[in-house]
C-alpha cells in the first residue's frame, strides 16, 4: 500500500512536471479571416510574418486561419477592423484542443511491442523508427534502410527503400520519394507515410505496388522537432537549431531549400514561422532530403511531401504565382488522386489541386519547388492531409489517423498508377515493338 502511495507520488510529481514545462496557449485564439477584396488580401499577407498563419488564403472569399496570442488579439482586431476584414473567433481557447488531443493520446497508446506499429495512436519518434527498422529486418527482400543524415541534436534521419529487385532491362524501375514530418506539429504527416511502408511491404496483396515502381520513403524528417512538440511545444513548426546570431530558435525546413530561396514569403527573421535559415540548406534536415535525391534524381519521377491541414494538393511553382511547363499534367494526376481519395473517404475529405502560389501564397525555398527545380523531377507536389471530421486543426484526434491514412494511401495508389504507366508500361511496351521489329 505505502509502495502503490509512493509510485503515485511519483506519477503526479512527473505529471505535473510535464506540465509545468509545456508551453501554454491559454486564451491564444483562433480567427477565420475572408478577404474580400484585393487590398484586403494584401492586407492580410503583410501579416503573415507577425502572425502565426495555420491557413494562408490568397483568394478572395476563402479564409485563412490565423492564432493570436491573447495580449495581441486586440491589436489584431482594430487591424481587421480598419480594413473592413471580415472575421469570427472559431477557436477562444488553443489551449482546450491541445489538451482534448493529449487526453485522448494518453488514453489511446497501448503498450507497443519492439518494432510494432500503431495507427490508432500517435507514435514516438523512437517507436516510428523502430517500427522502419523491423520492416527492413523482416523484409530483407524488399525493404532496405538507410541513415539519410542526422538531425540538428544528432538523431538519425531514416529512409526505407522498397523495391522488388532491380529491372531486368536495361531501362530503371521509376521512382516515387515521400517524405513527411517537415513541419514536426502536423502530427498526421509521418502517420500517413508509415502506412504506406506497412501497406506496400507487409501487405502482400499489393505486390503489384512494387513490382515496376520503386519507392523511397523518408516517415518522418525533422526528429528534434517533433520530439519537442511532444515534450515542450505543441504548436512548434521549425527544426530546433539556434543559428549563430540569431535570437530565436529554429529554421523552417519548408523554406530552406535551395531554389529562389528567400524569392517571397519567407522571413530573415529567425523568431518568425516562416524564417528561412542563415543560407539555403544551411540545416540538416533539409541537406538529408537533398542529398538522398540528387544522386538517385534521374530515376525518381514523382516527389510527394506530406504536409496538413487543408486538404489541398498543391504544385510548383511556389516561389510565386507562375505555373511550370507541364502543369496542366500536374494539374491532371493530381485530380486522379483527389478523386481516389474522395471516393472512399470516410471523413468527407474534399481535397482541391492547384498551383500553390497562385491557390495559397507564395512560398519560396519550399522542397517541392526545389524538387522540380534543382532535382528535374517534373511531377512534384505537397499535400496537405485532411484535419479530420471537425477542425482539429494540426490536433487531428487520434481516432482519425486511421481513416485519413487508409483514404490517403487511395490517393497514392493513383499516383502509382500514373507513373508506372508513364515510365514503365509504355516503356516497355516501346521495348517489345523495337524487339519484335
Ligand atoms: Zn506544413
Amino acid at each position: 500500500m505505502i509502495q502503490f502511495r509512493n509510485l503515485l507520488r511519483v506519477l503526479v510529481f512527473w505529471a505535473t512536471l510535464i506540465v509545468i514545462n509545456c508551453t501554454s496557449y491559454n486564451n491564444y485564439a483562433i480567427y477565420k479571416v475572408i478577404p474580400e477584396t484585393k487590398n484586403q488580401l494584401e492586407f492580410l499577407k503583410s501579416l503573415h510574418e507577425k502572425f502565426d498563419f495555420w491557413k494562408e488564403s490568397r483568394q478572395i472569399g476563402l479564409p485563412s486561419d490565423v492564432m493570436v496570442a491573447p495580449q495581441d488579439q486586440q491589436e489584431f482586431e482594430n487591424m481587421l477592423n480598419r480594413n473592413n476584414l471580415q472575421y469570427e473567433v472559431v477557436i477562444n481557447n488553443v489551449e482546450t484542443i491541445i489538451q482534448k488531443q493529449k487526453v485522448e493520446t494518453l488514453l489511446t497508446r497501448s503498450s507497443l511491442g519492439l518494432g510494432d506499429v500503431t495507427f490508432n495512436s500517435f507514435m514516438y519518434y523512437s517507436e516510428q523508427m523502430a517500427y522502419v527498422r523491423r520492416v527492413a529486418e523482416d523484409y530483407p527482400d524488399k525493404a532496405s534502410v538507410e541513415t539519410i543524415g542526422q538531425s540538428y541534436e544528432g538523431t538519425d534521419i531514416l529512409l526505407l527503400k522498397i523495391s522488388s529487385g532491380p529491372s531486368e532491362t536495361s531501362t530503371p524501375k521509376p521512382m516515387i520519394f515521400i517524405d513527411a514530418g517537415i513541419h514536426c506539429r502536423e502530427w498526421i504527416a509521418p502517420p500517413v507515410a508509415l502506412y504506406i511502408i506497412q501497406q506496400l511491404v507487409e501487405n502482400t496483396t499489393n505486390a503489384a505496388l512494387i513490382e515496376n515502381v520503386d519507392w523511397a520513403i523518408a516517415p518522418n524528417v525533422n526528429p528534434d522537432g517533433y520530439s519537442y512538440t511532444q515534450t515542450t511545444n505543441r504548436l512548434w513548426r521549425k527544426n530546433r537549431r539556434l543559428a549563430e546570431g540569431d535570437a530565436c530558435y529554429g529554421i523552417d525546413l519548408n523554406r530552406n531549400f535551395g531554389y529562389m530561396w528567400m524569392f517571397d514569403g519567407a522571413s530573415n527573421y529567425s523568431c518568425d514561422q516562416t524564417y528561412a535559415g542563415p543560407s539555403s540548406f544551411s540545416e540538416p534536415e533539409s541537406r538529408a532530403i537533398r542529398d538522398w535525391i540528387l544522386p538517385n534524381k534521374d530515376n525518381i519521377k514523382l516527389y510527394l511531401t506530406f504536409h496538413s491541414y487543408g486538404e489541398m494538393i498543391l504544385y510548383p511553382w511556389g516561389y510565386a504565382p507562375i505555373y511550370t511547363e507541364n502543369a496542366d499534367d500536374l494539374q491532371r494526376v493530381g485530380e486522379l488522386a483527389a478523386e481516389a481519395i474522395e471516393s472512399s473517404s470516410t471523413i468527407n475529405s474534399n481535397y482541391t489541386v492547384a498551383n500553390s502560389a497562385i491557390f495559397l501564397y507564395p512560398a519560396a525555398g519550399a522542397s517541392d519547388d526545389w524538387a522540380v527545380g534543382e532535382a528535374e523531377i517534373k511531377l512534384s507536389y505537397t499535400v496537405e492531409l485532411p484535419n479530420g471530421d471537425a477542425p482539429y486543426y494540426f490536433m487531428i484526434p487520434a481516432r482519425q489517423i486511421l481513416p485519413v491514412v487508409q483514404e490517403t494511401f487511395q490517393g497514392v495508389q493513383a499516383f502509382h498508377k500514373y507513373i508506372e504507366e508513364e515510365f514503365w508500361t509504355t516503356n516497355s511496351a516501346s521495348r517489345m515493338r523495337k524487339f519484335i521489329n
